[in-house]
Order: C-alpha cells, then sequence, then structure tokens
C-alpha cells in the first residue's frame, strides 16, 4: 500500500501517478538562501585579524546599526537566538510572576520562555482568519494576576495591533510580540516590530532573514536597549560592576557578519518568495478543499511561509493523510503548528488548555500544512507541486 491513509486511492493509479510526479530529489519545506563562501571568508579574514570574536565587536555593531535602518526602527538589540531574546524582553520588564495570555498556536519556544520566567502561561483561542490571538477571548482571560499579553505574529500576518493594544493599555498590561515570523514586514507603512512595549525577531536558519543561530529585540527606548545589552551580557556594566541576574545572550562576531551577507540578499528573498506564493495561490485556486489565508489591508508580507488549510471532506485526504502522500512524490511539507502548545504535558493541565476552550486552535492545527517555499525553489517546482495537489484531487474524485 501506498502511505497510510491512501487506502482510498486505486494502487495502480496513484503508483502511476507517483512514478510521474515524484521529484528526483526531495523538496524541503525550507532551505536557507547562502552568500558566496568566498564573500563570507572574506569577512572570516577580517574576524581572524582582529582576534575580535564575540562582545560587540565591529560586525556586531554594523549589523545592529544596518538592521535598524533596514527595519525602520530604533532601539534594536542582537541576541544569540530568538528564545533568549524573549526571555529578557520579559526580564527587562521585570515580569516574572502571575499568569501571561498567549496562544497555544505557536512554536514551543513562546510558551516555554514564560515557564522560564516563573510565569504560568494562559491559552487563549485564536481568530480563523489571522490564525492569531483572538482578541475577544483575551479580555475574557484577564485576572488580577495577569501581567501581560504575548502575541504571536504567525506566518508574519499582523496581529490586530490596534485592539491587543488597546486592551493591554485599559487593563494596564504589557504587550509583548512573538514577531520570529514577522522580520519586515510592515503594517500601514510601519514595521511591525514596533508595535506593543517589544518586540523578538528570530534569525534562525529556518527563518527568513539568519545568522545561523540569532535573534534581536526591538524595544522603545534606548535606556531599555542598555539594560537588555547588559543582562544579555550577565548583567556586567563596567569592569567592576553588575547590574542584575543576566545571562549569556550574546551574538558572536561569526553569526553579525554572516547577517551582514544576508541583509544584502533578504530583498531579493523576499521578492522570490513573493512570486512563488503568487503561483501557489492561482495554482491552489481551482483545487477544492485547499485553502490558503486571506491577504489584508494595509500590509506588506514578507511571504516567509506558505501554509494552506485542508478541508478533507473537499480535497478527499485528511490533512495527515495528504502530509504522508505528499512525501511518496518527495514533497516535504510541514504540520506548523502540530500539536499545540497546549497540548504538551507541561501544560495540558491547566484550565486554560483544556481543549473545549481552544476550539479554533484545535480544529487549525488539525488542518494546517506548510508547502515549501524558499527562494530558490523555482516557480516551475511550485506549479509541478500544485500540479500533483490538483492530480491527487482528481484521483480522489473519480474513486470516490
Ligand atoms: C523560531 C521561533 C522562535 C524561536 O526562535 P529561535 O531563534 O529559534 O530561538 C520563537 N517563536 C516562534 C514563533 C518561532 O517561529
Amino acid at each position: 500500500m501506498p502511505a497510510a491513509g491512501a487506502a482510498r486511492f486505486p494502487e495502480a493509479s496513484f503508483r502511476e501517478l507517483v512514478d510521474r510526479h515524484r521529484f528526483s530529489e526531495p523538496v524541503l519545506v525550507t532551505r536557507p538562501t547562502m552568500p558566496p563562501l568566498a564573500e563570507y571568508q572574506e569577512l572570516l579574514e577580517q574576524i581572524w585579524e582582529s582576534r575580535w570574536l564575540t562582545n560587540r565587536g565591529q560586525f556586531h555593531r554594523e549589523l545592529e546599526r544596518r538592521l535598524a535602518e533596514y527595519l525602520g526602527v530604533e532601539n534594536l538589540s542582537l541576541f544569540c537566538n530568538g528564545t533568549i531574546a524573549l526571555l529578557l524582553a520579559l526580564q527587562n520588564l521585570r515580569i516574572n510572576s502571575g499568569e501571561v495570555i498567549t496562544t497555544p498556536f505557536t512554536f514551543p519556544a513562546t510558551p516555554h520562555v514564560l515557564y522560564w520566567n516563573g510565569i504560568r502561561p494562559v491559552f487563549c483561542d485564536i481568530d480563523p482568519a489571522t490564525l492569531n490571538l483572538d482578541p475577544d477571548r483575551v479580555e475574557q482571560l484577564i485576572s488580577p494576576d495577569t501581567k501581560a499579553i504575548l502575541a504571536v505574529h504567525v506566518y508574519g500576518t499582523p496581529c490586530d495591533v490596534e485592539r491587543l493594544q488597546e486592551i493591554a493599555d485599559r487593563h494596564g498590561l504589557y504587550l509583548i510580540y512573538d514577531a520570529a515570523h514577522a522580520f519586515g514586514v510592515s503594517y500601514q507603512g510601519r514595521s511591525l516590530a514596533q508595535f506593543g512595549d517589544v518586540s523578538m525577531l528570530s534569525f534562525h536558519a529556518t527563518k527568513l532573514f539568519s545568522t545561523f543561530e540569532g535573534g534581536a529585540l526591538i524595544l522603545k527606548t534606548e535606556a531599555q536597549k542598555r539594560r537588555v545589552d547588559s543582562l544579555c551580557n550577565f548583567g556586567i556594566t563596567g569592569e567592576e560592576t553588575v547590574i542584575g541576574p543576566g545571562i549569556n545572550g550574546k551574538m558572536s562576531e561569526l553569526q553579525a557578519a554572516y547577517g551582514l551577507l544576508q541583509l544584502d540578499m533578504v530583498d531579493r528573498e523576499i521578492e522570490n518568495r513573493r512570486i512563488l506564493s503568487r503561483h501557489y495561490r492561482d495554482g491552489l485556486a481551482e483545487i477544492p478543499g485547499l485553502c490558503v489565508l486571506q491577504e489584508l489591508p494595509g500590509v506588506q508580507r514578507n511571504w516567509a511561509y506558505f501554509p494552506i488549510l485542508v478541508d478533507a471532506r473537499a480535497f478527499g485526504l485528511s490533512r495527515d493523510n495528504l502530509h504522508g502522500v505528499l512525501k511518496e512524490f518527495n514533497i516535504i511539507t510541514r504540520k506548523y503548528f502540530f500539536p499545540l502548545c497546549s497540548t504538551y504535558s507541561c501544560y495540558s493541565s491547566f484550565t486554560s488548555a483544556r481543549p473545549e476552550n481552544l476550539s479554533v486552535a484545535h480544529d487549525v492545527a488539525d488542518r494546517i500544512l506548510c508547502l515549501p517555499i524558499y527562494g530558490s525553489l523555482s516557480p516551475g517546482d511550485v506549479r509541478a507541486i500544485c500540479n500533483v495537489l490538483a492530480e491527487l484531487h482528481a484521483l480522489l474524485a473519480a474513486s470516490a
């Protein structure tokens, strides 16, 4: 039999389809676009020359400056990764007890960072259109213990930033954004990373802009940036002064130099992904049961991901079965984000984690599938992937 769940296919026609359309090499869900090695080697030579490897070297300072300029923000601080950046964002605002309202439809880092700060995550359901926190539900979950809202711009789609800010202001709460997906996204002409009290960006290898591992915070004031910069270096502010219990969250010169080369490539990368997204949208438009996210007014996207929602009845296969069947074609998709964070054993006993309180998030997590997208994928590859999906649907419809 073919992959689990493909039992409804007539075996012979399915095999024929696989033989005809299988990619010779696996098409992964993402792949980093890398600068020419020789360019990196030049920067490495400068690092060798200077023997300055970390602790705010020349490449670190230059990347910080150039990123702030590129993103149109002030007060940007670099980190070894996005998780430590977010951990310190909370420390910097002195949020280290009580509850923080967050989404279960995210990467594990989001609730884990709350846990590591001694905070109890309160999971809140999502909006079915944006897949981000539903502001109405946020308001219902606010208690005397609530300290902040930690929202995620999932796939780079902006949260309802106006309503979240209004709710945060009215209840005296901090508003923190996990903007790990939102590099370069702007909303109504402003960088999305400027909204809220603080935003975190991730520069992990799988993200749109990468420094192998890395991350940043966008802070409101220069004083906050200074404090976070010292917390990221054990709290050290001078040869004999430590201002608080900091951590080691520093980005090295190797990462920063790589980031400078990545930054020169990122506009091209966004444009390539925009074109590929267009091909996906066109190619999927006629296939029943595969829904793309709707476009929002006022948003300049980064096209970092290409998620679809699978309607098993209309398409003929469940998301899980489609994920397995596509592997036969060497098309590697990801159930991103499944399972929900609220189902992890460390959180599942919380009242807010009960499935009946998170019905939209559960429905979305069971149907979401991210298709391959990265700058070096060709439009022809995307058309071929859409063609496989169309032919699968046709085969299923014919044998139903
Ligand atoms: C990648 C990611 C993180 C973690 O960032 P790292 O740089 O890998 O530590 C956090 N939140 C979300 C939503 C992410 O996608």
